[in-house]
């Protein structure tokens, strides 16, 4: 049995990739692994073995479990990501969101071109079921901005140092 989808849930699919200058810093690396550690194992109990997007049931076996991931809103004009909340999500779902990453897994040969057919074509199937579209930048040169920040607690990072 899955759960039942909302166009709420599916909606965080629409998530573009992290833009460049943002790779490593993230909610997680600022909080430190056991800080982290908790709140997957928090989000983890929530999602009670189901997806919290497609609402598959996730058995928490080597290679299928739930991971936890941090949800964004962008400010494409002041370039600002800023985290809105976490959702704990099977493996696909996650790397349809994040698909620079899936690309580059592809490259290195880590998952099959089949396996990343299978991927995208049920990110993108769940997408069309609520009328939803991938947000993607309104440029490249935008994607590879060095000025992108991270609003996170209350704080604005900067991956410059
Ligand atoms: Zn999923
Ligand atoms: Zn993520």
């Amino acid at each position: 049995m899955t759960a039942q989808l909302s166009r709420q849930r599916v909606q965080i699919l629409t998530q573009p990739v992290v833009p460049l200058a943002l790779h490593y810093l993230n909610p997680r690396t600022i909080m430190g692994p056991a800080a982290w550690q908790k709140l997957k194992t928090t989000y983890r109990q929530k999602a009670q073995h189901h997806c919290m997007i497609c609402g598959r049931y996730v058995p928490h076996r080597p290679g299928d479990w739930l991971e936890l991931h941090e949800q964004y809103a962008y400010d494409f004009k002041n370039l600002i990501q800023s985290l809105t909340g976490y959702v704990a999500i099977c493996h696909d779902c996650h790397l349809y969101i994040h698909q620079g990453l899936l690309g580059i897994q592809l490259q290195q040969g880590r998952i099959t071109a089949a396996r990343a057919q299978q991927i995208i074509a049920k990110g993108d199937a769940l997408l069309k079921q609520f009328n939803l579209q991938k947000i993607t930048y309104p440029s490249r040169q935008l994607f590879e901005s060095p000025n992108w920040q991270l609003a996170f607690g209350g704080k604005l990072y900067s991956s410059q140092i």
